[in-house]
């Protein structure tokens, strides 16, 4: 019968498909599958819906506007790209009040809110403990407000244990001359744990007022928060740099440094990726497998030093006579013999051509190729 009607309404706006349980999750392509699942969605924090991000799309719907929203959501590296603009009330963000868990996802576009909270991706997590895996904000956030904006990208506040590994923000945060108690990364720890590993925060902090309550990571960190692996870029004006976070450079961020460093400085790391000479250069790493894993290395032939880089050069590159091909010719006089030797490198395989004069066996009159000269073959260093 379904395929009946679908066949005799092809235009028809067919319900969210997926039931959100554990075997049946819900598959959300576009904004108005999203816009369904803001409304399907668990209230029950004990059984959350599960769903899959199955395409990139815009949208300015909150999950969670109108209450508490549990879910297991895997973006399937798909962009949510969000367009808030908040008045109403505090909290703000692609989930407005939110437990349980998000993974694979980027989430862009840009907040704007007068009250407390305004966020990019969760802007307040409670009564279930939450995870970001593999999370990435580029969301411009202003706060219109004044005062305590408790302002930060990732999340709010934090009401119940909150877990984020391999996840970054890179976006520009506004305040304004009366606006304070911002946050690079988590805006405030009301209570419970944060455990925070190889996550980062190139924030811009813009037109905030100097106060000792803006942190470069989170605010009222404490002794139940584990930062391992975090770097920040930028420390909002007056602010404080939470203890156990790294500062990186804008040059780190888009060189890779960055990225080869959450990797816990090992070469081929798999937690953050980032394209440098191979594929569309990103300007931050990535934590997705579909960008190019990073070493330090020798990155092209002749490097006499190494580079952050996608080619995996771990040693000089070397130069290997083999001869491929050589050529003899009798020139004009006084004669010489010329040899055309063909170098490859072992390494990357690059070639270079070299005419070497040789020592000829034969006569110099009669100089040919006869397969015979006194020629020994090395290698060359680069
Ligand atoms: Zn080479």
């Amino acid at each position: 019968m379904a395929v009946v009607m679908m066949a005799m309404c092809p235009q028809l706006s067919w319900a969210l498909s997926g039931s959100g349980t554990s075997s049946s999750h819900y598959k959300i392509a576009n904004a108005s599958d999203w816009t369904s699942f803001c409304s399907s969605c668990s209230t029950s924090s004990s059984s959350p819906s599960y769903a899959d991000i199955t395409g990139s799309f815009s949208t300015s719907t909150m999950l969670g506007n109108d209450k508490f929203r549990y879910a297991i959501i895997d973006g399937g590296g798909n962009t949510i790209t969000i367009s808030v603009t908040n008045t109403s009330s505090d909290y703000s963000g692609l989930c407005k009040e939110f437990g349980g868990q998000i993974s694979n996802l980027i989430v862009a576009g840009t907040v704007s809110s007068s009250k407390k909270y305004a966020c990019g991706v969760i802007g307040h997590v409670n009564n279930l403990a939450t995870t970001l895996t593999n999370v990435i904000c580029t969301v411009n956030i202003t706060f219109t407000g004044s005062g305590d904006s408790s302002c930060g990208p990732m999340v709010g506040k934090v009401d119940d244990d909150v877990t984020m590994n391999n996840c970054g923000y890179i976006g520009t945060i506004k305040g304004n001359s009366n606006s304070y108690n911002v946050s690079g990364f988590i805006a405030y720890r009301s209570g419970n744990t944060v455990a925070c590993t190889n996550c980062y925060s190139a924030a811009t902090f813009s037109s905030w007022q100097s106060n000792s309550g803006n942190y470069a990571f989170m605010r009222n960190s404490g002794s139940s928060t584990t930062y391992t692996r975090c770097y920040y870029l930028n420390k909002p004006t007056g602010g404080t740099v939470d203890s156990g976070v790294t500062q990186t450079t804008s040059a780190k961020v888009s060189s890779a440094e960055l990225c080869y460093n959450l990797n816990g400085s090992t070469g081929g790391g798999t937690s953050f990726y980032q394209n440098i000479d191979q594929g569309t250069k990103d300007s931050y790493p990535m934590p997705f497998s579909t960008h190019n894993k990073v070493y330090y290395s020798y990155t092209t032939h002749g490097a006499t030093s190494q580079a952050y880089s996608n080619y995996n050069y771990p040693s000089s590159h070397i130069y290997y006579n083999t001869l491929t091909s050589n050529t003899w010719s009798n020139t004009s006089t006084p004669v010489s013999c010329k040899v055309a030797m063909k170098y490859t490198c072992s390494t990357c395989g690059a070639t270079a051509n070299e005419t070497l004069t040789p020592t000829c066996n034969t006569t110099a009159a009669t100089c040919v190729n006869d397969g015979s000269y006194d020629y020994t073959a090395t290698s060359t260093t680069y």
